[in-house]
């Protein structure tokens, strides 16, 4: 029953971020968007404390992300705040797609957790889905996948 690796414990998400998340992804309606996320890691989970868009230079943003490696990189070598990172699925369900899962690796060593989120046009809503990145060890060959994870938004930080 223990739970020693931290992978079950919950993520908290301020208010603040997320409007700010909800803002952008429809802005940017029907590209995905993508971004960070800095935050900090308490005892009880994971509390994400900041989004800041990044552009997405992917060839088709309709349906991927790149980040802008000029906006990225600096907050790449910031470890100390970065916490994860976020992109949208404009048109599907805020699970990782195979290309997702093929392009983690190229992050999971930066970040506690990767977020997902499916804007729903006729309540103006996020839906967001939050995931622990975990490394495989059975096989030796370091390959990361994702475990959703129960998320909450805090109303706190205003
Ligand atoms: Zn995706």
């Amino acid at each position: 029953m223990a739970d020693l690796s931290g992978q079950h414990s919950e993520i908290v998400l301020n208010s603040l971020p997320a409007e700010k998340l909800t803002e952008h992804t429809f802005l940017h309606l029907p590209q995905e968007i993508c971004g960070v996320l800095l935050g900090t890691t308490t005892a009880g989970g994971i509390q994400i404390e900041q989004f800041i868009p990044i552009r997405n230079v992917a060839p088709d943003p309709l349906h991927s992300f790149l980040l802008n490696p000029a906006e990225w990189v600096p907050h790449a070598l910031n470890t100390k705040q970065l916490i994860g990172i976020v992109h949208s699925h404009p048109k599907s369900n805020p699970t990782p797609s195979t290309e997702d899962l093929d392009r983690l690796h190229l992050y999971a060593g930066m970040l506690k957790t990767y977020l997902i989120c499916t804007p729903e046009p006729i309540t103006s809503t996020l839906i967001i889905h939050a995931y622990h990145i975990v490394r495989n060890m059975d096989t030796g060959t370091s390959r990361y996948y994702l475990h959703q994870a129960p998320l909450t938004i805090a109303q706190i930080g205003i």
